[in-house]
């Protein structure tokens, strides 16, 4: 006979959902609300399937990678001691690689990747996120930048959906001078002499993540080019040239807080082949504008992703812990915690669906001036500001969870929140995105046409008390943000609101016309607390009940208040 306590854990095991798209009804009504209802109504099958196999397949074999001695491991030579430079995984890792990539990741059109790399990161990073959005970005760049030649060559393998035969990417900028400061590669390219075209590497890459791909992107530095970004290069470098390793040299691999499924490796590059993508002129563009940006859309919406389960396992475990007598969930601070993280997941998932739709119009070739700038300033905010909230998000969902939250084994939340971590330093650190965006807007101008974008959303809605906060919050930033284009020790906290702001535009175009719905409700929550610079809680009469509406289709109120 286990003990009451035992058996209630063992029933929120039982209650975990199988299927990570039907747990995440939002989802589907995101998708409804930026896609006509026969898009989504035929995309359905495929993130139910996927739902599943993230659930059932993936998240377990996230779970066993990440136990102690199952992570990657270096093979620097075979038996013969000859140069082999291969990583080995745990068997685990291609299971699960086969479930993601059966997917079809890079036929599929951005809305619909958006979706799987949300439903993936439910597993967290799980070993695979990476490779999913490298390649995603690999292929962007080959598609609108490589020549015939090169697409012919590299594009089919990439676009392979059974994992064993598949070629991934992987995207190699960093070094260890200048980290960030791209413009301090010093990694070199010197023609080939005997490849018409081609170029040989020299240098050193500090951080290669997807250090088993296939095919690296890699900014070099061709002989005679002027110095900074201008001066970089994009090249696709194979791993293999005639079945052998391509004049490179795994140093070590890195052994890293969190993504520990994924190899990420420092790399020596002495005389590799290498093809440039696009014209070399065009090569910091080229890494940045596609690759990057791509990987800092997918990077949102697996930081959504994490949010949301997050948000599941929490939600599960307070219904059925119970503590002092009553189910944790009925405790007013347990509550108010569940509506913080589900309102901060709401809001990262609209803000990146309203992102990708930028995208999607970009890869049709439909995208006009304006929704370039757009893109061009929500791309690095989004990123910036999902990151950082999905690392509070999963620390909240640990202090549900309690002492448990921070057991290895007993829900995901311990290697979701180092993921997190590591999910905030990719493709840019918080500073050096809102940085970016500072000269960008000083440089295009883009706070105008942003502030110009939001107000005429707002105007299209219904008019409500909510739309006129976020009005009036867009009033107040605009002079604080033209003061802080030249304010870099401010901008960053002007920068975050306007995200705020452009969120809770975005969850109320969502609620749009149904006032009693949850996104309404979702939505005045996340105004109240984010955007009304004067808000009280205690002052405000109706916060418990809103609390218990934010949270009513999964944690229903205590039956006595
Ligand atoms: C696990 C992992 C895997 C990675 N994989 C890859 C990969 O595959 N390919 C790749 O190219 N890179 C990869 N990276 C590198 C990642 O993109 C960098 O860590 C990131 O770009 C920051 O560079 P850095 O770590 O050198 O930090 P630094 O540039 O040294 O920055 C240190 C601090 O200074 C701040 N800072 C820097 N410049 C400014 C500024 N102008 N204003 C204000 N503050 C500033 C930063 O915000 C940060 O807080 C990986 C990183 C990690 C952790």
């Amino acid at each position: 006979m286990e003990s009451e306590g035992r058996e209630a854990l063992a029933r929120w095991e039982a209650e975990r959902p199988e299927n990570f798209y039907e747990a995440a009804p939002n989802l589907g009504r995101v998708l409804r609300a930026h896609l006509d209802g026969d898009v989504v109504a035929a995309l359905e099958p495929r993130l139910r399937a996927f739902g599943a196999a993230v659930a059932q397949v993936v998240e377990p074999a996230a779970q066993t990678q990440e136990r102690e001695g199952h992570g990657p491991r270096l093979v620097p030579a075979d038996w013969l001691g000859r140069e082999a430079n291969e990583i080995e995984f745990h068997p685990a890792r291609a299971t699960a690689g086969r479930a993601v990539w059966e997917a079809g990741l890079f036929g599929a059109p951005a809305f619909e990747q958006a979706a799987l790399m949300y439903l993936l990161a439910h597993a967290g990073e799980a070993g695979h996120a990476c490779p999913f959005a490298c390649t995603a970005g690999l292929v962007r760049a080959l598609r609108e930048h490589g020549s015939p030649d090169l697409q012919a060559r590299f594009l089919p393998p990439l676009l392979v959906t059974d994992y064993e035969q598949a070629e991934r990417g992987s995207q190699f900028l960093t070094e260890v001078q200048g980290g960030s400061d791209v413009g301090e590669n010093a990694t070199e390219a010197v023609p080939d002499d005997l490849e018409p075209g081609a170029w040989r590497l020299h240098g050193e890459k500090w951080f290669c993540s997807v250090a088993d791909a296939d095919q690296f992107v890699v900014t070099a530095r061709p002989e005679g080019a002027p110095a900074g970004t201008d001066g970089l290069a994009c090249f696709l470098v194979p791993r293999r040239v005639d079945g052998h390793s391509n004049g490179f040299r795994i140093r070590r691999l890195k052994d890293k807080l969190g993504t520990r499924a994924l190899a990420t490796a420092e790399i020596e590059f002495e005389g590799a082949i290498a093809h440039p993508i696009g014209e070399l002129d065009d090569g910091f563009k080229i890494a940045a504008g596609v690759v990057l940006n791509t990987s800092r859309w997918l990077n949102a919406c697996g930081s959504a992703g994490l949010m949301r389960r997050a948000y599941l396992e929490a939600a599960g475990f307070a219904r059925h812990r119970t503590a002092f007598g009553q189910p944790i969930a009925d405790f007013p601070l347990v509550r108010e915690n569940l509506a913080i993280i589900k309102a901060e997941e709401h809001a990262a998932l609209a803000s990146t669906m309203a992102l990708t739709g930028l995208v999607d119009a970009l890869d049709r070739g439909s995208a006009d001036d304006e929704t370039v700038s757009l893109h061009r300033l929500l791309v690095n905010t989004n990123k910036y500001v999902t990151s950082i909230v999905a690392t509070h998000v999963v620390h909240r969902a640990i202090e549900v969870l309690g002492g448990n939250g921070t057991i290895e084994d007993f829900s995901p939340l311990p290697r979701l929140y180092r993921d997190a971590i590591v999910f905030e330093s990719w493709e840019g650190t918080h500073n050096v995105l809102v940085e970016q965006v500072r000269r960008d807007s000083a440089r295009f101008d883009l706070l105008p046409l942003v502030l110009a974008d939001l107000r005429g959303r707002l105007t299209a809605l219904t008019p409500t008390d909510e739309v006129a906060t976020v009005s009036a919050a867009l009033d107040g930033l605009q002079p604080r943000l033209e003061w802080g284009l030249a304010e870099p020790l401010h901008f960053r906290r002007q920068l975050g609101e306007l995200h705020r702001a452009a969120q809770a535009t975005f969850l109320l175009a969502e609620a749009d016309g149904d006032a009693e719905s949850e996104k309404a409700e979702v939505a005045a929550f996340f105004i109240r607390r984010r955007l009304r610079r004067d808000y009280d809680p205690e002052a405000d009469g109706g916060y418990a009940s809103l609390i218990d509406r934010v949270l009513a289709g999964d944690v229903p109120a205590p039956v006595e208040r």
